[in-house]
């Protein structure tokens, strides 16, 4: 439930205030956050993974913004399924938008040689330099300055911050404005009784995370001509809540929109049913059983259950990263698997090949639809720093 807060209390349109009781607080303590900017002074950068949830996110900040404010960025792993592109252009001809694609010119096997580590449930290689490193670069390079949203005043860098422990243990790091602690008496009132409870509790608790409240985004990022922005996500906060609140640690300091988390609520149902009532199929993938539009099927974060499921319903596909993963051993010289299993408490190495014979000779692997690809969301940029 704290979780639940946590997250959609970031989220535009969200409840702003928690239900009486709400663990350690007192509710005179909990007041709403700042007021982000207008929607006139927001760019949203949609990032589109090629679904339909992220569609539907473009769609609905399109719906929201206009033409003018979003740009939908796509970053191609180059091993996607083949109609996935097809979907990307109707996707351009339904919404009248071009995607914008971040290709590396490398497949996800690529990046495996080239760094020399097989990707696996834990580390993912291919969509830190397929995905989020380009993505974030980008996002760096068109909106490195700060401003508050209030008075519009630039902070600088090496300016006052304060910070407070979420309740994952990520740091949550406000920039303070200047102008405002002398000229708006409620948010120096606020920041002052921060100060007071950080003094007296520390910053990891949870009153400290409901103070922080009223100062939060008062500074955001921004372009050079004053445009804040939005990373549009197309996650919901029904199937993806713990993906929702890992993505928000993520992408701090910039501010996410997740559409999807606010009415009208949806499932890729409806979506599929809309896109047909105007002549678009969904990607194929969805009919064959998937949950996500990525890297056709497969995913070094996926487990057994999804990977014979690939082996059913797209036997080629698998033999080809099957082939793949032995050469990257012997390129490698050691056994590296993507996939590990325990066995009477042991862990081991589990090959594509091995797990393709056990599943002929009639082994069930249950397959669990939706635990699959967090590729836009590890714990913290910081992880993405860490080199194995
Ligand atoms: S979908 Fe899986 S395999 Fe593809 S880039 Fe993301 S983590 Fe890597
Ligand atoms: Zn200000």
């Amino acid at each position: 439930m704290i979780i639940l807060f946590s997250i959609i209390s970031h989220s535009p349109g969200s409840i702003k205030n928690p239900p009486q009781g709400w663990p350690g607080t007192v509710l005179s303590e909990v007041e709403s956050e700042t007021p982000g900017p207008r929607d006139c002074d927001i760019d949203c950068i949609v990032m589109y993974g090629g679904g339909l949830t992220s569609y539907e996110a473009a769609k609905r900040a399109i719906e929201r913004y206009g033409h003018e404010a979003v740009e939908i960025w796509f970053a191609d792993t180059r091993t996607e399924d083949e109609d996935l592109y097809r979907f990307n252009r109707d996707v351009e001809k339904i919404l009248n938008h071009k995607i914008i694609v971040f290709s590396q010119g490398l497949d996800i096997w690529e990046i495996f040689h080239r760094e020399r580590f097989l990707g696996n449930s834990r580390i993912d290689p291919c969509s830190k330099f397929l995905k989020r490193v380009p993505l974030r670069k980008a996002l760096e390079k068109q909106y490195p300055n700060r401003a508050c949203v209030h008075c519009k005043e630039t902070w600088e860098r090496g300016g006052r911050t304060i910070h407070v422990l979420d309740i994952d243990g990520t740091e949550i790091k406000e920039a303070i404005c200047k102008k405002c602690n002398y000229e708006d008496s409620q948010y120096a009132r606020s920041l002052k009784h921060l100060e007071k409870l950080i003094s007296e509790e520390g910053e990891n608790s949870n009153r400290a995370r409901i103070a922080i409240r009223p100062i939060q985004n008062r500074v955001e990022r921004c372009s050079e001509d004053g445009k804040f922005v939005r990373v549009v996500l197309g996650m919901d906060i029904i199937q993806d809540c713990d993906r929702l609140h890992r993505a928000k640690s993520y992408w701090r300091p910039f501010v996410n929109w997740f559409p999807l988390a606010e009415p009208p609520f949806g499932n890729k149902t409806r979506i599929i049913e809309e896109l047909r009532s105007i002549g678009i199929k969904e990607p194929r993938l969805y009919g064959a059983g998937f949950a996500h539009n990525n890297c056709g099927g497969f995913c070094v974060k996926a487990g057994r259950g999804q990977m014979v499921h690939l082996l059913k319903t797209l036997p080629e596909r698998y033999l080809e990263h099957e082939r793949k993963e032995l050469e990257f051993q012997e390129f490698i010289g050691s056994e590296v698997t993507i996939l590990t299993e325990t066995r009477n408490g042991e862990k081991r190495n589990l090959t594509l090949r091995e797990l393709r014979k056990r599943a002929e000779a009639g082994e069930d692997f249950r397959f669990e639809e939706g635990t699959a690809c967090a590729c836009l969301n590890p714990l913290s940029p910081e992880v993405d720093e860490i080199a194995w």
